[in-house]
Parts: C-alpha cells; structure tokens; sequence
C-alpha cells in the first residue's frame, strides 16, 4: 500500500507556517508499513489543488490531504474534490448539504452561546460522489472520496483537530504492517566516505533497502525491508555489516545518542570521565550530562577558559603555556592528565582550540583543534582542522572527544589507530 500527502494552503507556500501535518502523518504511516511515496504542497488554488489530488491518485492507493476545509473564500479543498471527481466526466458533480453535518455545525455553535455565521454552511457541503467526516473537535468536517482506485481524505489544516480525524477516520482504513527497520550510527567520518564503504548495499533495487542522511555530523544507516519479503534476521545481519564496516566509527544504533554509547561503555566497565574544556566551554559536559543517569559514570567538567585557569586548576605549567601556547599539543595533554588526576577519574578528555572567527594565524588557523584523551595505560592527542563557523566548530570538537573516548574505551585496537591512524585533519 502507498500513500500520498497533499498540505494546502498559501501560508505554507509563504513560509508562515511550517508544514507540520506532512511531518506527523509521514511518521504515522511509517508507523503502520505505509510507505508514502509523496508530499506535495499547493498553494489556495482550486484547479491547481484537483489536479494535485489525481495526480497524486495515480501514483498512491491513498491520498491524505489537509487544509483548506474552512468556511472561508480561500479555503478551496471542498470545490477541489469536486473538480478533480468531475473531471474527464464533462460536467462537475453537483454540491450536496448534509443535514447531519448541518446540525452538528448548528449545534457546535449553539453549544458556545452563538449563533452560526452564514458562511459556515457551506462547511456542510460534499461534492456527490464523496461523503463527509464528523469533525468532534472543530467546525471543518472532513471528507472522502474514490479516485479511480484510489481513497482520497482530505482533513482539516489545525493539527488538534486533523490529529484525531486521522486516528478516527483514516487510522482503521489502512493496513498494519509495521516496516521492519533499523539504524547504525557514526561518527568521525564524512557520509561519502561512509557511503562508499557500503559498496552496492545502498542499490535501489536491493531488499532490504540502504539509505544514508547526516545530521550535526553523526552519519546514519536506515535499513529498511521494502515489503514483508525482508525478514528480521536480513536487517539484523544487514545492520552488524555496516556496523563492521564502519568500523571504529559507528558507534551505535536506534536512538543511542554519542554520549549515550560513552556512557554504556563507562557503565559496562564501571568507570569514571572528566572533562577539561577549553573552546568549547561545557559543550561536551553538556553532552554527557543530557544522558539520564550519566551521574554514575560522569564526575564533572571543568570550563578551564583562560590560561591562568588551565594552570591553576589543571596544574598546566606556566612555563608550557608560555612556550607553546594554549593551543598545543603539550597543553592539550596537560589539561587531560591535570583534570583525570584533580577529579580522580579513570577516563579523561581535553579540548582546547581556536572556534574562530578571529584568533587565527598561520601556524594555527581557525578550526584548529587539540584534543587529549586518557586513562589507564593510555594517552593520545591528536590535532584538529575542523571546517565551519564557531558554532560548527565547538559542536564537532565536542563530539569528536567524546567518539575519541568512546573508541579508547571500548576497543584497544582503535587506540592504535586512535595514535597513528586517525586523520590530522577530521
Ligand atoms: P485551513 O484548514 O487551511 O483553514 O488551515 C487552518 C490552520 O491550520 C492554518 O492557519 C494553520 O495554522 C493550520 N495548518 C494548515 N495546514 C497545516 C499544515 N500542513 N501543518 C501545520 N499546520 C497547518
Ligand atoms: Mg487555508
């Protein structure tokens, strides 16, 4: 079964409105194993909205479409139908009052102390060859109809009133079968690198089917059975390859978040972190510390901003700070060791950089990050070009601390690359 979602109105072509309806229905139907194979927005245009509705027809078992259904000039979706059911016929199929949704709608009003404005009526209007919906929450009731093979509904544009329309008139009319489907996560590495790594596992014609996305520079994995022909076992020995070959990369699947793979590694081994944070000023503290329960492997972060603070909180020499600088490759592993020892943790990360857009020079441009990691028998700094403005800088180095010590931790193979391996500029 396919389905299509058509979101009307000239607020939503203006950038008024943010098309939230597509977003919840979308995620409804996915819930079920309704694949939707298109949204369309149009603006408060009937002709151009009935030649939506069937083209959209023509290529879905079921239209869903929302807005327009109100009593006013611009809402149009009801002379769409109307359109779009007539068209090919020659003549439009007439209007029909319904007189139960007529009193419903003189009764909503009465219900309020007032009395129902003439242009309501029309509310009460379905072309013939569709029927109406009660509407229990607003005064637009909805309809439906056939289009050729497919059931179109349209509902109401406010979301508290489309919401329960959907549940209660569109929910029981669709298959349930829920999609089989998985992610993997990663991060440390571009998508096309990542998506290359897949070879032809991300083929359009494949079941299960591949696909990759990117956000906040976490690279991600759907796989997803394109019918009931995909079993659980496929997407599960589908997911553990990726997982391998995204190796020391992926770190997690579902809804695990970066520090939320750190933290189960922590918790796995029973061991603290603490942070010393430069640039990024507490970003990857609050990281840690959005992971519910992060108090039993996270001891806390200092924010060790100015030099004066690096030295006297961290035990950074002074002479060191003079010499090389803040940002360097002695300082970033100072502030490692010096917070691992002040705060008695077993695991520790440092960050200090330049988030620009000033402060850069020749021999440390803007982006320009060192990051420490250390612990048991272990210690690394590795240095950082980081690409974009200040917000997108502190962001990755936060996140890249927290990847470089989820890897130190959970494998002591990636410690080596962590050493040798890893990209100067990530
Ligand atoms: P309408 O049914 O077209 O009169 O829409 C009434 C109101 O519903 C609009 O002013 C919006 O606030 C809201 N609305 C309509 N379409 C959408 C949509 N696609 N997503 C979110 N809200 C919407
Ligand atoms: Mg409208």
């Amino acid at each position: 079964m396919k389905a299509a979602i058509l979101s009307i109105g000239d607020e939503l072509m203006l950038g008024q409105t943010a098309d939230t309806n597509a977003i919840w229905l979308s995620g409804r139907l996915a819930d079920v194993g309704v694949e939707c194979v298109q949204r369309r927005t149009v603006s408060d245009d009937c002709a151009m909205q009935a030649s939506a509705m069937r083209e959209l027809a023509d290529v879905a078992d079921f239209v869903i479409v929302t807005g327009g259904l109100g009593p006013t000039d611009d809402d149009l979706t009801r002379a769409a139908l109307q359109q779009a059911i007539g068209h090919g016929t020659g003549s439009l199929p007439p209007m029909l009052e319904d007189g139960v949704m007529l009193s419903r709608l003189e009764r909503w009003f009465a219900e309020r102390g007032r009395v129902m404005p003439a242009i309501n009526r029309r509310q009460s209007l379905h072309p013939a060859g569709s029927e109406a919906l009660p509407n229990e929450v607003g005064t637009a009731p909805g309809l439906r109809a056939k289009l050729g093979n497919a059931t179109v509904v349209c509902l109401p544009g406010p979301p508290r009133e489309m919401h329960p329309m959907y549940e209660q008139c569109v929910a029981p009319l669709l298959p349930v079968s829920p999609m089989k489907c998985g992610m993997v996560h990663a991060f440390g590495s571009g998508e096309s690198s990542l998506a290359e790594c897949l070879g032809d596992r991300m083929r359009r014609d494949r079941n299960p089917l591949v696909g990759t996305t990117a956000s906040g520079s976490v690279v991600s994995a759907r796989v997803r059975g394109r019918d009931q022909a995909a079993s659980e076992a496929a997407i599960e020995k589908e997911l553990s390859e990726i997982e391998s070959l995204w190796k020391p990369f992926a770190f997690g699947r579902g809804s695990t978040t970066l520090a939320g793979s750190l933290g189960a590694a922590l918790l796995q081994r029973k061991q603290t972190l603490a942070i010393a944070e430069s640039c990024t000023g507490g970003l990857a503290g609050s990281l840690v510390t959005a992971e519910s329960g992060s108090s039993t492997w996270f001891l806390g972060g200092l924010v060790t901003y100015a030099n004066e603070v690096k030295r006297d909180m961290c035990d950074v020499p002074q002479t060191m700070l003079d010499q090389h600088g803040a940002v360097s490759e002695p300082v970033a592993s100072a502030l490692a060791q010096g917070v691992r020892k002040k705060l008695k943790a077993d695991w520790a990360a440092s960050i200090t950089g330049i988030a620009g857009p000033t402060g850069g020079s020749d021999d440390k441009p803007v982006g320009t990050v060192w990051i420490g990691v250390c612990g048991p028998q272990f210690e690394a700094v590795r240095r950082f070009r980081f690409p974009g403005d200040r917000a997108t800088v502190r962001d990755r180095a936060a996140k890249t601390a927290i990847a470089l010590l989820r890897m130190a931790i959970t494998d002591p193979s990636n410690r080596v690359s962590l050493l040798w391996e890893w990209p100067v500029d990530g």
